[in-house]
């Protein structure tokens, strides 16, 4: 199918929620789902909105807000991150909640989506009142989490450093150590081995898979990848070994570009030295504009959301995108997108490894025992060409795009999974 040429630029940023129900609406066009089901999917179960008093350094009091966002839980706990950002607010939370339950259902993992956060700056925190608040948002949040119930992450602002406080402010008040109730913990905790490269490396695995079912050779694949973080390096390293030539990487400051492809072991991301990528001697620089416009096989957007709109899609010269940052298309680019027949394969599915390996640790900690990284690798890789499956299979069957193929497998396991249980009273 060939949709028309949207009319409607520049477009206006969607708001997470609103993402979230438009995509509900699409897949939903496509199922037969009884409407009763749609219409709960496009609410949370509950918003928790708590006060958390922090002593500061200097001994005054000061109040801050966090917020908890159930969405749905038919299919399991309720799983998501938590982020600490002055952005943060109810809709956001209730927006990327939703997000979550498409990308745990899609990936096909026993939970349901959540997202939760504090209004912060965590620049503006000591060490030490970072772990107080942190503590103190544990404890407000106990009566609605839980191993069982739902089982927080990191995310913006907040590491394992921040999980792990997290996870001992609970344990301490239910009296057992209970590493289970978040994800994202250090390896010694309780956390699982390979969980921080695992967003990176299941966009490595999807792209090769995409590569592969547009018959192209990874070997001759060229790609552009924009942000060189933690998804995206760990996606370039993945894909320059298994043959892919990476020939241009970013970083906030700029790109980097050699044709004939760059080492991305000797480029250090941002984790290991920030700016160095922009400062990298490479053959050519490039503006981060630029880099989305190379002609290329694979684009892949890994850095910050909305980078690819209707003022920039037309000129997008990739064959095939590959979104590794979370909405990174907005709506009219990806309609560009659709009427190029530009293919994107969608964040819920590609940088869905971070949740697979966070479900990984969840049964690490229930059961008591640790993985190997060998292991925790054959299983992502597993878990990843099973959904790629799922994707592939509903993409043929439907004249749809790869988004809303990830879309309508997410919602009719959900749907199945509400029928299946009933509506109760
Ligand atoms: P990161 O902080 O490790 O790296 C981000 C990279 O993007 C850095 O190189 C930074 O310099 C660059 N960057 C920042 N702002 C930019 C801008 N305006 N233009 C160009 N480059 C810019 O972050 P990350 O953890 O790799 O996350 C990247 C994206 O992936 C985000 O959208 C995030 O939500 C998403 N994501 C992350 C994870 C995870 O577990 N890390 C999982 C799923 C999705």
């Amino acid at each position: 199918m060939t949709a028309a040429e949207p009319t409607t630029e520049p477009d206006e940023e969607e708001s997470a929620v609103e993402t979230a129900r438009r995509q509900l609406e699409r897949a939903a066009a496509h199922l037969d789902v009884d409407e009763g089901i749609v219409e709960r999917l496009r609410h949370p179960t509950s918003v928790y909105r708590v006060t958390i008093p922090l002593e500061r350094d200097d001994g005054t009091r000061e109040m801050f807000t966090g917020y908890r966002a159930h969405h749905d839980s038919v299919r399991g706990p309720y799983k998501g991150g938590l982020r600490y950002h002055p952005a943060v607010n109810e809709e956001e939370c209730v927006g990327l909640s939703m997000w979550m339950t498409w990308k745990c259902a899609v990936m096909d993992l026993p939970f349901g989506g959540a997202k939760g956060g504090v209004v912060v700056d965590p620049k503006d925190l000591s060490t030490d009142e970072k772990e107080r608040l942190t503590r103190r948002f544990a404890e407000e949040l106990r009566p609605v989490i839980g191993p069982m119930k739902d089982i927080p992450a990191p995310d913006m602002g907040t590491d394992p450093e921040t999980m792990a406080w997290f996870m001992d402010a609970y344990s301490m008040q239910e009296g057992e150590t209970t590493p289970g109730v978040v994800t994202g913990k250090p390896p010694v905790i309780g956390g699982s081995q390979g969980r921080e490269k695992s967003p990176g490396r299941s966009v490595g695995i999807i792209t090769a898979e995409a590569v592969d079912y547009y018959d192209w050779d990874l070997d001759e694949t060229t790609v552009a990848v924009q942000g060189f973080g933690s998804v995206g390096a760990n996606a370039a390293r993945y894909l320059d070994e298994r043959g892919a030539s990476i020939v241009a990487v970013s970083d906030i400051d700029g790109a980097i570009y050699d044709p004939d492809g760059l080492d991305t072991n000797d480029v250090e991301d941002h984790d290991e030295t920030p700016g160095m990528v922009s400062g990298y001697n490479a053959p050519q620089s490039l503006t981060n504009e630029e880099l989305l416009e190379l002609d290329v096989d694979v684009l892949i957007p890994a850095a910050i959301g909305n980078v690819l709109t209707g003022d920039n899609a037309r000129n997008v010269n990739a064959d095939m995108i590959v979104e590794g940052a979370n909405g990174p298309t907005t709506s009219t680019a990806d309609q560009i997108f659709e009427s190029r027949d530009i293919p994107v394969i969608p964040d819920i599915l590609a940088n869905a490894g971070g949740v697979t390996v966070s479900y990984f640790e969840w049964l690490q900690d229930i059961n008591r025992r640790a993985w190997s990284l060998e292991r925790v690798h054959e299983e992502l890789e597993t878990e990843m060409l099973r959904a790629w499956g799922a994707v592939c299979d509903e993409y043929g069957r439907n004249d749809v795009t790869w988004r809303d193929a990830a879309y309508i497998v997410a919602l009719q396991r959900i749907a199945e999974a509400h029928e299946a249980r009933g509506l109760w009273p």
